[in-house]
């Protein structure tokens, strides 16, 4: 059922902010581009600041803060929290703790940004809206023990607004004066504030939509690759939500995931650690598991009855993803790394599997 704001439940502080942003960002901002032009330096700010900004949430507030998922040196986190800040999404004790609840209670009265109460609830009609109780900090606790997090809970508006307007603002009048001041607030402040903001809100909405569900179906998460360019690779949400502790989202090497090559190469300076991955035969058997759910709905299906021999093919695939399911369990209570060829064999075998999954796939969508 469609959830419904009452008007006299609008926060008003969430609502008029993020709606004068949006609305300067379609009105002024394309009004001052015609009239006035931007130049190289104004345009290279514009991206290094969405850059910046968007990395300081999808690496700090959320793969580093929500969900532990790699330790990072001071600078690392000073530097995401302030410029975190300066996306005007709250401070990160309380992004952090809605975030960690919309992961206990996806999809339920207690997710925050509960997609089954609608994709504008979800998306931004949660922060424009004061909710029924506002729920504790208490699933953050940790996170109060940093002394750079209590700093910046402390300070958050101002280090939001030194780094969001005035910041850009600033260094605009360094390279033109008043005009290049101006064009620095316009277009690296208040439009970059709106691509920003709009690109993690999507996280809550397209990417509980659109797309596939490899991993789980338990609940309406989705991998999106063509989400994942605009969201600095959160857009393979099926497996964070089902493996939320990996320091990656695009699991596999060539997904794009800036955050998790940013999150890597910090850690060749030394500069983060720990980074946490999920064993390859886990996830292996999660995407068995969910292909063979998948695939026995199908062929249970009353609705759509199909042929005998297309049962057949079906059923055939379903136990070949059987049989691989035991052999990697066989695998991952027995490893035995010493053997050479160890690694090369589970190499190939994942290939297989996933060939294997990809076949099954390909013999629903013919017998739809
Ligand atoms: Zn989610
Ligand atoms: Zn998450």
């Amino acid at each position: 059922m469609p959830f419904r704001h009452p008007t006299s439940k609008v926060n008003w502080t969430n609502s008029s902010f993020l709606t004068s942003t949006a609305v300067l960002t379609f009105t002024l901002v394309p009004w001052y581009l015609y009239n006035y032009g931007i130049d190289l330096f104004q345009t290279v700010m514009f991206l290094v600041f969405c850059i910046i900004t968007g990395l300081s949430i999808t690496l700090g507030y959320h793969r580093l803060f929500s969900h532990l998922s790699f330790k990072a040196k001071w600078p690392v986190r000073l530097l995401t929290l302030i410029f975190g800040a300066a996306t005007f999404e709250n401070h990160v004790i309380a992004w952090a703790s809605d975030h960690r609840r919309h992961h206990k209670n996806v999809d339920t009265d207690g997710d925050p940004y509960d997609i089954s109460k609608g994709f504008w609830h979800a998306h931004i009609g949660w922060i424009m809206f004061r909710r029924e109780i506002e729920p504790p900090w208490d699933n953050v606790k940790d996170l109060m023990n940093d002394p750079l997090v209590r700093w910046q809970q402390k300070h958050y508006v101002l280090i939001a607004t030194m780094a969001s307007f005035v910041l850009p603002a600033f260094l605009g009048w360094l390279h033109a004066g008043a005009s290049g001041a101006i064009c620095g607030f316009l277009i690296s402040g208040v439009a970059r504030i709106t691509a920003v903001q709009h690109s993690t809100f999507f996280i809550n909405s397209l990417c509980h939509t659109v797309g596939s569900r490899p991993y789980s179906t338990n609940c309406s998460a989705r991998d999106s690759g063509f989400m994942a360019l605009f969201t600095f690779g959160e857009g393979y949400h099926n497996y964070h939500h089902e493996f939320q502790h990996d320091y990656r989202n695009g699991v596999r090497w060539y997904q794009w995931d800036p955050t998790k090559w940013s999150v890597w190469t910090l850690s060749k300076l030394g500069l983060t650690s720990d980074l946490r991955r999920v064993p390859e035969e886990k996830i292996v058997l999660a995407e068995i598991a969910e292909a063979r759910r998948q695939l026995g709905k199908r062929i249970t299906c009353e609705r759509q009855p199909i042929s005998a021999k297309v049962s057949e093919m079906l059923r055939a695939s379903d136990e070949k993803l059987h049989e691989w399911a035991q052999r990697w369990q066989t695998w991952k209570s027995t490893p035995n790394p010493e053997r050479p060829d160890y690694l090369e064999e589970i190499r190939n075998a994942l290939k297989e599997t996933r060939r294997d999954i990809q076949r099954a796939f390909e013999l629903v969508a013919i017998a739809a």
